[in-house]
């Protein structure tokens, strides 16, 4: 079984855009997989089907052998999503945050608090639980998105451009995070338009360019041929 599989999925926008022309793509359980392209790709709209955000005009998509036309919770249950804009309440505590979040999957308060001391000290967060989100720094706030995602435990992460905008330093000690959360089991894929970090974190790699997916192989397979 995989942990995604989409078959000829196809995104028409109300307008008439054509943002994803039958992709087809499968990512195995526990790879570290990148979604590579340009601006207007059709990778944010891809995320956005996984997290039934967006809805797809046609084609078929499991997670973990879930379909989402047919068991939506369950395969939604499975994922976690880093987006890329900040959407967290800037007012509330780090842990009020992500405690919340468990909430919102049913998960006890007892077990949320317990949750959350592990994936705010594996953010490098803890020492910041009691601060307002808003009095954290953008690789905090990058961070924080991140372990909020971890609070139900989901066994796929999907980060939107995790790194967009964020200097060097930053994006080094984030690779540093998930490749931690790889290596636990969970499977990630990540959107970038960096080759630099899918290089870095990804044993798998798709490309996408005007809604198709150009190539499709291993890191290191697509690295010798550059
Ligand atoms: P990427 O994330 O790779 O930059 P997107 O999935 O955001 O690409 O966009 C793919 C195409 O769909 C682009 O042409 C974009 O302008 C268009 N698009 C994205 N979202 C919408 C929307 N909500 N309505 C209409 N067109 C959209
Ligand atoms: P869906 O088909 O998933 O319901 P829509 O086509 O209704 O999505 O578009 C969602 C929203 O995104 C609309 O409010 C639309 O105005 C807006 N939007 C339109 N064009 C774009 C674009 N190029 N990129 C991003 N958002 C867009």
């Amino acid at each position: 079984m995989y942990a995604l599989e989409i078959k000829n999925l196809k995104k028409v926008y109300n307008g008439g855009v054509e943002a994803l022309k039958g992709v087809d793509l499968m990512v195995e359980q526990g790879d570290f997989f990148a979604l590579l392209g340009p601006n207007g790709a059709g990778k944010s709209t891809t995320i956005g089907i996984l997290s039934s955000l967006v809805n797809k005009t046609s084609g078929q998509v499991k997670i973990f052998g879930h379909d989402i036309n047919d068991e939506l919770e369950l395969a939604k249950s499975h994922i976690g999503l880093v987006p890329q804009e900040f959407n967290f309440n800037q007012f509330e505590t780090v842990q009020q945050i992500v405690v919340n979040q468990a909430g919102y999957y049913g998960v006890k308060r007892k077990e949320a608090l317990i949750r959350s001391e592990t994936y705010l000290k594996q953010t490098d967060l803890w020492k910041k639980k009691d601060t307002p989100a808003r009095n954290l720094s953008g690789g905090m706030k990058r961070r924080l998105m991140i372990a909020r995602a971890m609070m139900h435990q989901p066994k796929l992460l999907i980060l939107d451009e995790p790194t967009a905008g964020v200097d060097i330093e930053i994006r080094r000690s984030m690779w540093q995070f998930l490749r931690k959360i790889n290596e636990q089991g969970v499977t990630i894929i990540l959107t970038t338009h960096y080759l630099e970090e899918a290089e870095s974190l990804c044993r798998n790699i798709a490309i996408i360019d005007k809604g198709q997916i150009v190539e499709n192989t291993s890191m290191k397979r697509l690295l010798t041929q550059l």
